[in-house]
């Protein structure tokens, strides 16, 4: 590592986030802790373009962190359709209830006591202090991880490495949260996994690196075999959770009357159950072992109840 580039790396990589930046990303036009957390939660593991919309529908729904903690879960579930891991949403909805009853709904203001709350991990709990706060704090992500690796290395750093050098950073930088905006949008769109554009990167002249990971890029690139989601656990956990969320009227109006999206509304049936014989037509033969341990672990985690051929979705 060269501690001499760092006041450079950061000049340069600031002046090219203000023009090229993703500003409009609507989470980076609020400082609420709220709506911050919802963001990050609906970004783990998740693109960008397919949270956009569902962020602005959730925070329109739910606006304050009280409004989300008098829905019914089930509301809640059918407004992150679409999303993926049902059991983020609910421990939101499960801290929800406990900062509106426990203290006075407001997020704790530090990452010890924001780390107490259901849901909210050393990630998270890093984000909301940078990104509502402006504060420096340890939240590394895997964008953030590889620009510093590759700017700042030209062999292998150990994770702790990187969460050090990335903590001394954001430290030094005046803005947190512009400083870890432009790393994340630079991972995003230049020093990214797959192709890197080290040809127009502006911290070519800077990077230990440079060139190099072109090569290095293209071979992960073709090592790299796409997991099988269509078919798998998680799918059919999607598949059931949809189909139970559409049997059941959702709300046409949050507690502070604003009306919910049309399209959330749609060709929803009014069943509040389903029989589980209905969704065995929809399944082939060989998808019905994978189908039954996806039921098996939402029961278990209480997202629905299985009751003589029955399931249903837990209120
Ligand atoms: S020169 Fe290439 S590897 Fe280095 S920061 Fe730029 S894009 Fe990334």
């Amino acid at each position: 590592m060269k501690p001499q580039n760092t006041k450079k790396i950061q000049t340069t990589l600031l002046t090219w986030y203000e023009t090229n930046g993703r500003h409009h990303l609507p989470w980076r036009k609020t400082h609420d802790p709220y709506a911050i957390l919802v963001s990050e939660l609906m970004l783990q593991q998740t693109q960008v373009p397919r949270v956009i919309p569902k962020y602005n529908e959730f925070i329109m729904i739910f606006p304050k962190i009280q409004d989300l903690s008098k829905a019914k879960r089930t509301d809640v579930l059918r407004l992150w359709q679409g999303l993926g891991y049902n059991s983020r949403a609910a421990r939101l909805h499960v801290l929800a209830n406990i900062v509106t009853d426990q203290c006075n709904g407001k997020l704790p203001t530090t990452q010890e006591k924001l780390l107490i709350l259901p849901g909210i991990g050393p990630y998270t709990a890093g984000a909301i202090m940078i990104f509502a706060h402006n504060k420096p704090a340890h939240s590394i992500d895997v964008n953030v991880a590889r620009v510093l690796q590759r700017l700042f290395w030209n062999k292998h750093a150990t994770p702790k490495e990187v969460d050090e050098l990335a903590y001394a950073l954001i430290q030094k930088s005046n803005n947190p949260h512009d400083w870890q905006s432009a790393l994340m949008d630079f991972g995003s769109s230049i020093c990214t996994a797959k192709q890197p554009l080290c040809n127009n990167c502006p911290l070519f002249q800077c990077c230990l690196s440079r060139g190099v990971r072109l090569a290095e890029a293209n071979a992960i690139q073709k090592k790299e075999k796409q997991g099988k989601f269509f078919g798998s656990n998680r799918w059919w956990r999607g598949q059931i959770m949809k189909t139970l969320l559409l049997e059941q009227q959702p709300v046409k109006q949050n507690c502070n009357g604003v009306q919910m999206k049309a399209e959330t509304l749609t060709k929803i049936p009014l069943q509040s159950s389903y029989l589980k014989n209905e969704l065995y037509k929809k399944i082939n033969k060989s998808g019905k072992k994978r189908f039954a341990s996806a039921l098996q672990g939402l029961a278990d985690e209480n997202f629905i109840i299985i009751n003589n051929e029955r399931i249903q979705l837990k209120e």
